[in-house]
């Protein structure tokens, strides 16, 4: 016997089914094809050769170390991924193109003032900065105790707080350029709000601050 008829037996009713539950009956509330993005994201990455007789410049944090990357600003590969991280958050091109390794400008140049310019360039798109995310790859030496002073210096040039500033160090496992103590590389990922994502949970009485 079929359900049907156990249940017309029975003298049970059939549920009507939910019109929630019928994907074809949904229909998108009309604002959600007019609300712009509250977050974005961007993601950057950097490498660079190590060499002796350079600085090793990392976060803006200077590590005692016989090598240092190769590069025409101080090759800063942590500062470089988070500057076209935050840049790209704001669809603004990459790191080369306002900062290109040919002009005199940028020679032996702290890559904090790239991070400051980026973060002026997003603020004047109408974002700020909700957290940065990043991991530097080296083989040696060991980076986690400058991990905090790198969080620090680049919080400050980033107008943020250190604990929305996150630093990670991972080994090259013996592989690849990093493994083989060839390189310096890095990858971040950086959230940006807009203004209006600020006043949506803050109220309106949230102040910005220029940046
Ligand atoms: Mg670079």
């Amino acid at each position: 016997m079929e359900r049907r008829d156990r249940n017309a037996r029975a003298g049970r009713k059939r549920k009507k089914a939910s019109p929630l539950l019928h994907t074809s009956s949904f229909t998108p509330h009309p604002s959600s094809f007019t609300l712009q993005p509250f977050f974005r994201v961007g993601l950057g990455s950097d490498v660079h050769r190590l060499v002796r007789g350079r600085k090793l410049i990392l976060g803006g944090v200077k590590i005692p170390f016989e090598k240092g990357p190769l590069g025409h600003s101080d090759g800063d590969s942590l500062a470089h991924a988070i500057t076209d991280a935050l840049l790209g958050a704001a669809a603004l091109g990459d790191i080369g193109r306002h900062f290109p390794d040919t002009s005199p400008r940028w020679h032996n140049a702290s890559s904090l003032i790239f991070l400051r310019e980026a973060r002026r360039l997003a603020a004047g798109r109408g974002f700020s900065i909700v957290n940065v995310d990043a991991t530097v790859e080296l083989e040696r030496p060991k980076l986690r105790a400058f991990i905090p002073r790198m969080q620090r210096k680049l919080a400050a040039a980033l107008g943020i707080k250190p604990g929305q500033v996150s630093v990670k160090a991972k080994s090259g496992e013996g592989m690849d350029a990093v493994g083989l103590g060839l390189a310096v590389r890095a990858e971040a990922i950086a959230m940006v709000m807009t203004c209006e994502a600020a006043l949506a949970a803050c109220g309106p009485h949230v102040e910005f601050r220029q940046q």
